[in-house]
């Protein structure tokens, strides 16, 4: 261990001992932050210090504020609605929430004066839903209306889509779609989920399109839930996959030919989604994830008599309705999709707490997904 570690080590066991909450990145919360910001006095991830590092010099800080300190200062008021990041986010949004805490100091107590987000308009690139080109669209929110609106360039032909606020989730997404600023936006149309793929060239535009997003959303929530507190509708303003890859799936008879489809599991919504292509437009099929104590069950390997094509690791999802076949590339990957299922399985059915609501908040509960999952939405 060199001078700087066994400094950093003893300092860092200080502020711990001290209970400045320094085991954890101040801006993300990744667990222990190997870099210091002697500027601020906090502890920082290596992904955060690299956003520390182009800010020009911010405030004169004393040293070692500790984490807990400097938070109180610089997250005094973040709006409910804002999304913080956590360590697994993507950088885009880790480097906005940054700048807005330190460098635009927008969530200080005596700062700047922000107003909510309210309505917006502005380009964002747009993926095609045939050609798969990235094409330039106005999209307007109209926060209270509770919509969403994209026009091409005709504007008298009035708005390609209208989306409401009730039914959509956005989600970066910065892998698949091959931008750092990408992010997918997801809607109900009928009976299947369309996604939009959209980036903007600005970091702090997306975000702030992400968070006018939220803020519409949770004012939409407030809305129709008047009786639930804030804190209670924060986790269903936008949502993230709990996991997405490819498998190789086989048809219901379980003798036609597996073939590789991409899955993408939202927990809240409980449902297993399959694309021929990551960026489809619409899913293939989805398959409803009930609870254990309806029936449904995943389990690994394959029902006898069944191989996989050329992956071998099986995953075997059992609805009331019909088995559902799938195979992975590797170990690795069957092990995280059933710890994935195994997690929507366990969690109780409606997650909120509202009774007599059959339809909660862009929540499908089960008869309504149950059928879209037999109805054979497969193309
Ligand atoms: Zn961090």
């Amino acid at each position: 261990m060199g001078d700087r570690e066994r400094n950093k080590k003893r300092l860092l066991e200080l502020l711990q001992a001290a209970g400045t909450g320094n085991a954890h990145c101040a801006d993300c919360g990744a667990a222990d932050p190997d870099w210091a910001s002697y500027k601020l006095g906090i502890f920082i991830c290596l992904h955060c210090s690299g956003v520390h590092r182009n800010f020009p010099d911010i405030s004169k800080f004393m040293t070692h504020n500790g984490n807990l300190r400097v938070k109180a200062k610089f997250e005094a008021k973040v709006p409910a609605f804002y999304y913080v990041p956590q360590a697994n986010d993507c950088l885009v949004l880790k480097e906005q929430w940054i700048r807005a805490k330190y460098e635009r100091q927008e969530f200080m107590a005596d700062g700047k004066v922000v107003p909510p987000p309210g309505n917006r308009e502005g380009i964002l690139w747009k993926r095609g839903k045939d050609n798969a080109q990235f094409l330039r669209r106005r999209f307007v929110l109209l926060a209270k209306e509770g919509l969403l609106k994209y026009y091409t360039k005709e504007e008298s032909k009035g708005p390609k889509a209208v989306i409401n606020i009730k039914d959509l989730n956005a989600t970066f997404q910065t892998e698949k779609i091959g931008h750092p600023h990408g992010l997918q936006i997801t809607y109900r149309r009928e009976r299947h989920i369309r996604n939009l793929f959209v980036y903007h060239e600005s970091g702090k535009e997306i975000v702030d399109w992400f968070n006018a997003l939220r803020a519409a959303r949770l004012q939409y929530l407030k809305m129709a839930y008047p009786e639930l507190p804030e804190s209670e509708l924060v986790p269903f303003l936008t949502r993230n996959y709990l996991k997405q890859g490819f498998m190789e799936k086989t048809g219901p008879k379980q003798r036609e030919p597996f073939k590789k489809r991409w899955f993408a599991l939202d927990p809240q919504e409980r449902r297993l989604l399959y694309y021929k292509n990551p960026l489809d437009a619409f899913e293939q099929g989805q398959v409803f994830i009930g609870s254990k104590e309806q029936g449904y069950e995943v389990s690994e390997d394959l029902p006898k008599g069944i191989r996989g094509n050329r992956w071998k690791a099986g995953i075997t999802i059992v609805t009331p309705e019909r088995r559902f076949i799938l195979t992975c590339a590797t170990e690795k990957e069957q092990r995280e999709w059933l710890e994935s299922l195994r997690d929507v399985l366990c969690r109780p059915l409606t997650p909120l707490h509202v009774p007599s609501e059959k339809q909660g908040l862009g929540v499908v509960f089960l008869t309504e997904a149950a059928g879209a999952e037999s109805g054979c939405s497969s193309r």
